[in-house]
């Protein structure tokens, strides 16, 4: 089977690991800041980095529209952290101006964790991947409620001191787009990057 090109968000965030990632797992993978390049891929990754630039620099680089009709199209998306803020359809505590790509029929909490817990790592078993996952999370966002079509594929135990963290969701699907609020970009663990590309490969 010949390798799908796989584009990475690149006009904010942290592109390159998210670049290395698909790369090690042998994808064409290349970075979209135009919507020429968009139109070459069979799938999209967005990185994590922060939301609030990243639909700003999206609308001034003419890429939001078209990012926004070939996910709602069917295009394949995968958003890590501020990319799962992108794909949800509804924000709590964004910006009075904040837009979102949408796709997933979620409402995140930007921010969720607190100050006390800004930065964390867990361990967290993750739905379709064999072994838990490493997950770093970073200013990240919780999933505050799901629609029916959601699924859930991780929660987050006992994070930190905060005990309304407990039991969130911090990774979904609904049909072929998916979000982590944590970066397996981080990291050697290429899994979720891995279940991602079967996804693609699947349409
Ligand atoms: N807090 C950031 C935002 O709102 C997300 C942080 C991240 O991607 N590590 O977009």
């Amino acid at each position: 089977m010949t390798a799908p090109t796989i584009g990475v968000f690149a006009l904010q965030g942290d592109v390159r690991e998210h670049l290395a990632a698909l790369h090690a797992l042998g994808v064409d993978a290349v970075g979209v800041r135009r919507p020429e390049e968009l139109e070459r891929c069979q799938g999209l990754v967005i990185p994590g980095g922060e939301s609030t630039t990243m639909f700003k620099l999206a609308r001034a680089f003419d890429l939001f529209e078209p990012l926004q009709k070939r996910i709602a199209d069917g295009m394949p998306a995968f958003g890590t952290c501020a990319g799962m803020i992108m794909l949800a359809d509804r924000v709590e505590d964004g910006t009075a101006d904040q837009e979102t790509l949408g796709g997933l029929d979620i409402t995140v909490r930007r921010n969720a964790f607190g100050r006390q817990v800004d930065s964390f790592e867990a361990t967290v078993d993750f739905v379709g991947v064999e072994a838990p996952v490493h997950a770093v999370f970073i200013r990240a966002p919780w999933v505050e409620s799901a629609g029916p079509a959601v699924e859930v594929l991780a929660r987050v135990r006992g994070a930190g001191a905060d005990p309304r963290a407990d039991g969130r969701i911090v990774a979904v699907r609904q049909g072929q787009v998916m979000a982590t609020s944590f970066h397996p970009e981080v990291g050697s663990d290429l899994s979720i990057h891995q279940s991602f590309v079967d996804l693609v490969l699947q349409q």
